[in-house]
């Protein structure tokens, strides 16, 4: 047969046999059987197929006595096994069971230094001058035996007395030696609230690191959109001096253009004045040169032709005819703009001025006849 182990989790915090000397006062060789670790309310399942030899307070049952508190025996078909300190029993006894099924939680009742499972094995028929009080190694029934090491006890005891602390105090450890243990439980006890404000100081700071990235991220943000808006500004600042300036240059242009035609116009127009003075001039020396000759010819007397009525009628036509041909054709070519009209005129004038001078000669001439 194998038999499994009471618990779900387990860790052997007494061994079989173990604490020798402290044994002695009950008159046994040492621990008669396997001490687990099991806070108050854990399940406790039977080790194997069998049936409820007894459930209930130790002191009803020769075999369990005051010290194991409340317990339960079950006979299997190679063995019994038992379970002492329990808070209570979900099970009758003759009742059978089942290998794993529940038959109590473990507890603290009994002689204990703190809560756990006592958990035991008796041959069918014990002899109870073993020096075990009947108990035999459970060891050679189970096919692994977890051995805790001196580390794993200390740890086991103080998560015992951690609970119990957290139950409402250690009461009375009188069988142990737990010194040891309440120390490390006070050094642990200021290493947790170390570590907690540890903890609590590092979430704080976390926090306020995350809110200062926060922070600064919403500030480049703003930054960045700051500067871009300054850039579009002084884009549109560029814009507006570029055009600016490009009519300015456009402004600029057009002025010198003006001036130029300006300038153009006041040129010609001081030729045009300068063509007609020197014209005006040269008709005023040809009228003088006319009135010098026509005085002249008036003062020749000594020239008397004798001319015809006749020859004078054809004469005078002749001369005024060809005074109104040049008028005609010096104002024609005027017009169309073949000519100047200053030295049109001009040359009209002298040659108009030449026929009336010849027609006045001619006249006179006649007269003295
Ligand atoms: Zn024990």
């Amino acid at each position: 047969m194998a038999l499994r182990y009471p618990l779900e989790s387990i860790y052997i915090t007494q061994g079989f046999g173990a604490n020798k000397e402290f044994y002695q006062k009950y008159g046994q060789q040492g621990h008669n059987g396997l001490d687990l670790r099991a806070a108050v309310g854990t399940p406790v399942y039977a080790s194997d197929d069998g049936s409820i030899a007894f459930e209930g307070w130790g002191k009803n049952h020769s075999w369990m006595g005051v010290i194991a508190g409340i317990c339960v025996i079950i006979k299997h078909a190679g063995c019994h096994t038992g379970y002492a300190h329990l808070w209570k029993t979900v099970i009758n006894k003759g009742q059978s069971v089942k290998k794993g099924q529940l038959v109590g939680f473990s507890g603290a009742t009994g002689t204990v230094t703190a809560a756990h499972l006592h958990w035991e094995v008796l041959p069918l028929a014990p002899n109870f001058k073993n020096g075990f009080a009947g108990r035999t190694n459970p060891a050679p029934y189970i096919s692994t035996v977890k051995v805790a090491t001196v580390d794993e006890i200390k740890q086991a005891y103080r998560d015992i007395l951690e609970r119990e602390a957290d139950a409402g105090g250690i009461k009375t450890y009188s069988v142990h030696p737990i010194d040891f243990v309440r120390q490390d439980l006070a050094r642990s006890q200021e290493k947790r609230d170390l570590d907690a404000r540890k903890a609590e100081a590092a979430r704080i700071a976390a926090i306020a690191a995350q809110a200062a990235v926060a922070k600064k991220a919403e500030e480049a943000a703003k930054a960045a959109a700051a500067q871009k808006a300054l850039d579009e500004a002084k884009k549109a600042e560029d814009a507006r001096l570029a055009a600016e300036a490009e009519l300015a240059r456009i402004a600029a242009e057009e002025k010198k253009a003006r001036e130029e035609a300006e300038a153009r116009a006041k040129a010609q127009a001081e030729i045009e004045a300068k063509a007609k003075e020197d014209a005006m001039a040269t008709i005023a020396e040809t009228a003088d040169q006319i009135n010098e000759q026509t005085q002249e010819v008036l003062n020749a007397n000594e020239f008397t032709p004798v001319i015809s009525d006749k020859v004078k009628t054809i004469a005078y036509f002749t001369t005024d005819l060809a005074a109104i041909i040049s008028g005609v054709v010096f104002t024609i070519l005027a017009i169309l703009g073949m000519m100047d009209a200053v030295i049109a005129l001009t040359i009209n004038t002298a040659i108009t001025g030449g026929l009336i001078a010849a027609k006045q000669t001619f006249r006179l001439s006649a007269k003295k006849q």
